[in-house]
């Protein structure tokens, strides 16, 4: 275990890919970075595994071309709703290239940290941020209690909130997330399967049990491309029917309901594991005096499909950018850039698809929109575009047809 540095110029709480890529970045400029992580790596992290052409864009911005060659491509989302089954490719796009993947965690999560390292970041490891030393506001440094060892404080001059889903770390200082705004419930574990090399990921928008009746949430089956496969359910609180929902029962039905040329034994998953999605950046505040938050800790999972590595990545790249600044000018009130940025980024398309996932919620119109959708490729690329943020900078028809009328429809219900 490496020793506990006593000060370094940013000490970052977590070390998924968030709080990494933003050690990898800092570190690459001649910074002093210090990289508070619990686990050790390898570690797992429950996830889908799946990296859409946003997620492999922000890697490859981050110089990991390599890794990412190592790594199951897919060309595309294969949907089954309303008892039909399209295969959607990624589109062409001028910035997001045509390829997606799929990486276990414990991989994606490893790659990135040694990629900090490499940079010169400091990562010390099986130990906790318990919490912060506060002085008129301002986080002066980071208590840390390393296993087996005495707790110590790592002064800073700025630090980042990188630590997940519901931060404990945030909401020391005062985080919350807006429990107006949906929140996710998502299940996965790993399956045997001798289809681990399919070009697409699968998604399940409606489900049913094995006598036909329907589910609520909606499944995917990711391949690993190492004889095995991801397979997951998801519920959003949005959804009318998902209180008293039992998400283990859910996943064990839609176990028993995957196509069969996947050839899963629904009985022997292993590492079946849930968590909580915080979605359509809803916690707040961002920033304070001298720290901000990145990925989960913000609640940036885009609320349309689940995802938040590409969104850990973006928002990482954007705090390095503003605590260089901050740095440079040894002045806190930069960081302010920060969550004007994010607005200006994420905002206006986050709360089309806070709307959206409202209007889903009713069983009716969700079946209403998966049977009128799933008989066109046409709307279903359009809508594909749309869900995995892979919009065209001048939006192109039918795409634009698909967001706007989303958005008109959104903006009629009640915010958020
Ligand atoms: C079931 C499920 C399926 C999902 N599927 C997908 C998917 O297929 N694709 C996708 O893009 N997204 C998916 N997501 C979302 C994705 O997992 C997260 O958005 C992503 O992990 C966010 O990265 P992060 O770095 O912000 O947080 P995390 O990956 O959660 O990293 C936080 C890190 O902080 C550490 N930590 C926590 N507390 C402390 C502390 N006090 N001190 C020190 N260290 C601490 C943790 O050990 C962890 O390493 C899924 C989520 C779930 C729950």
């Amino acid at each position: 275990m490496s020793p506990v540095p006593s000060r370094a110029d940013v000490v970052v709480v977590g070390g998924g890919p968030a709080g990494a890529s933003v050690a990898a970045r800092l570190a690459a400029d001649g910074r002093e970075v210090v990289v508070i992580e619990k686990k050790r790596y390898p570690r797992e992290k429950t996830c889908g595994d799946g990296l859409t052409p946003r997620s492999v864009k922000a890697l490859l911005d981050l110089g990991m071309a390599e890794e990412v060659a190592r790594w199951h491509p897919v060309r595309g989302l294969r949907a089954y709703a309303g008892g039909r089954c399209l295969e959607l490719d990624w589109p062409d796009h001028p910035v997001f290239p045509r390829t997606g993947a799929v990486v276990t965690r414990a991989e994606l999560d490893m790659a990135i940290a040694d990629r900090a390292r490499k940079a010169g970041a400091v990562f010390v490891e099986e130990t906790e941020a318990t919490g912060a030393d506060l002085a008129d506001g301002i986080v002066r440094g980071v208590e840390v209690k390393p296993k087996g060892a005495p707790a110590t404080t790592v002064a800073a001059a700025f630090v980042v909130i990188a630590d997940g889903s519901l931060s404990r770390f945030g909401r020391s200082l005062g985080n919350a997330r807006d429990r107006r705004f949906p929140l996710g419930m998502a299940i996965r574990g790993y399956f045997d399967s001798p289809r681990d090399d399919d070009d697409y990921i699968e998604s399940h928008i409606d489900i049913r049990d094995v006598h036909g009746r329907s589910l609520p949430g909606y499944g995917w089956v990711f391949p690993e491309g190492d004889g095995t496969v991801n397979v997951g359910i998801g519920l959003l609180s949005t959804f009318r029917d998902w209180k008293g929902v039992n998400t283990s029962e859910l996943m064990d039905a839609f176990t028993h309901v995957v196509p069969r040329y996947w050839a899963i034994d629904p009985d022997a998953g292993r590492s079946i594991r849930g968590g909580k999605l915080q979605m359509g950046m809803s916690v707040r505040p961002r920033v304070g005096p001298n720290w901000l938050t990145v990925g989960d800790a913000g609640g940036v999972i885009n609320p349309f499909n689940g995802e938040g590595i590409a969104y850990a990545l973006e928002t990482a790249e954007l705090a390095a950018q503003v605590l260089g600044d901050a740095l440079v000018r040894g002045d806190g009130r930069v960081l302010w850039q920060y969550a004007c940025e994010l607005d200006r980024r994420y905002a206006a398309y986050y709360r089309t698809a806070r709307g959206f996932v409202r209007l889903i919620g009713e069983p009716r119109v969700m079946r209403l929109a998966a049977q009128v959708g799933m008989r066109s490729h046409l709307i279903m690329a359009a809508v594909l575009r749309v869900m995995a943020n892979l919009l065209s900078p001048e939006l192109r028809d039918p795409e634009e047809r698909v967001y706007s009328l989303l958005e008109r429809v959104v903006a009629i219900g009640p915010e958020p």
